[in-house]
């Protein structure tokens, strides 16, 4: 199959619409959709990214007229969540309604919904008329995809469309965060975030102060009663984000035998902040290396840089870890999942 790449928006809902996959760019990193309503379509999902069923998919919605279409469930914490937060980068989970297809949800009774605060996502969903499931646009496992270029490298021939924004010429062009969507579970009576995000967990909390984080349930014995209750994200057990390369967390350069003679790390790759790195000290060391002037950039660049290196073959790619808070928590999550064996 030959991949059309197009920045027709009409074209790309026509490929929704007559049950085909299409991959399209949101503020969060490239999103692989198909229409709710075809459980034909929304298994092309699965196959095409070779993603286990029991990982579900979340639900991209272009109004907020459309969450009643998903769910009966709009308490007054969801409402809040929404107000602050949408459109943009948090996906909720609310209990779903029974007319919401097992594929998407992998047989749980709770629904993952999010609406983009990109206006192409957004106009596309509009223009078919349903909503869309759609996760990142990644081959299982992989670095998500942050431009039209990761998409056609794991998808080229796979999928029949890729929408691009009609604002940028180049299929390089990155998307805005660079990082997924931060999951908060509302389906239960204390909210819980599932997976960090592009928003930081401090900022949900300051909107809703009883928020907490499944790590800090997960270490509390009295709340084995709520984790046996309240289902947590499966897709957090799968290796994920991972480039070829083997990827070693540093919390300084100074932990490397670095100087200008060493030969040890010509195949390999350096991503860390500007601020803590003396960029002269290191410059034709590494095969490739990106220094980030904040954690914002950080993350946008993050998988992207993950991408580059696997294409020229390096082996070896050293982080820097971030600051431990805010966005630095997100990061720092990729970064330990991506270093897993
Ligand atoms: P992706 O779209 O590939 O970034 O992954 C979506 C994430 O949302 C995965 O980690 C899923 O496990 C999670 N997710 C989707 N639906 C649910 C749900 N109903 N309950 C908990 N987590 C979910
Ligand atoms: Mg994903």
């Amino acid at each position: 199959m030959e991949t059309l790449i197009t920045d027709n928006i009409e074209i790309a809902a026509s490929f929704l619409r007559s049950g085909e996959l299409i991959a399209f760019p949101t503020e969060t990193v490239y999103g692989l959709g198909a229409r709710i309503d075809s459980d034909e379509a929304l298994q092309k999902i699965f196959l095409a990214k070779g993603r286990p069923s029991d990982n579900p998919l979340i639900i991209h919605i272009s109004s907020q007229g459309e969450l009643s279409l998903l769910t009966d469930q709009i308490d007054e914490l969801s409402q809040k969540l929404i107000e602050h937060f949408w459109p943009g980068p948090l996906t909720l989970i609310f209990k779903k309604k029974r007319s919401i297809s097992n594929l998407i949800t992998a047989g749980l009774d709770t629904v993952a919904v999010r609406m983009p605060a990109f206006d192409l996502a957004t106009s596309l969903i509009n223009k078919v008329g349903i909503p869309i499931a759609a996760p990142s646009a990644n081959r299982s496992g992989r670095p998500s995809a942050t431009s039209c270029e990761h998409v056609m490298n794991d998808f080229n021939g796979l999928i029949p469309c890729i929408l691009k924004s009609p604002s940028t010429n180049s299929i390089d062009c990155l998307t805005k965060y660079g990082l997924e969507s931060t999951v908060v579970n509302c389906s239960g009576e204390q909210p819980i975030l599932l997976r960090m995000g592009s928003i930081p967990f401090e900022e949900i909390q300051k909107v809703i102060p009883n928020l907490i984080h499944y790590q800090t349930l997960n270490s509390q014995k009295e709340s084995q009663s709520i984790l046996s209750v309240i289902p947590l994200s499966p897709g957090m057990k799968y290796r994920h984000y991972s480039p070829q390369a083997k990827v070693i967390l540093i919390r300084s350069l100074s932990e490397l035998p670095l100087d200008n003679e060493s030969k040890a790390f010509t195949s390999s790759g350096f991503i860390g902040l500007e601020a803590s790195v003396d960029s002269h000290s290191f410059q034709n060391i590494f095969q490739k290396s990106l220094l980030c002037s904040s954690v914002e950039e950080y993350g946008a660049n993050l998988f992207s840089f993950f991408r580059d290196c696997d294409s020229e073959h390096i082996q070896t790619i050293f982080c820097e870890t971030p600051p431990r808070n805010g966005l630095g928590n997100t990061i720092m999550d990729r970064l330990i999942k991506a270093s897993l064996d």
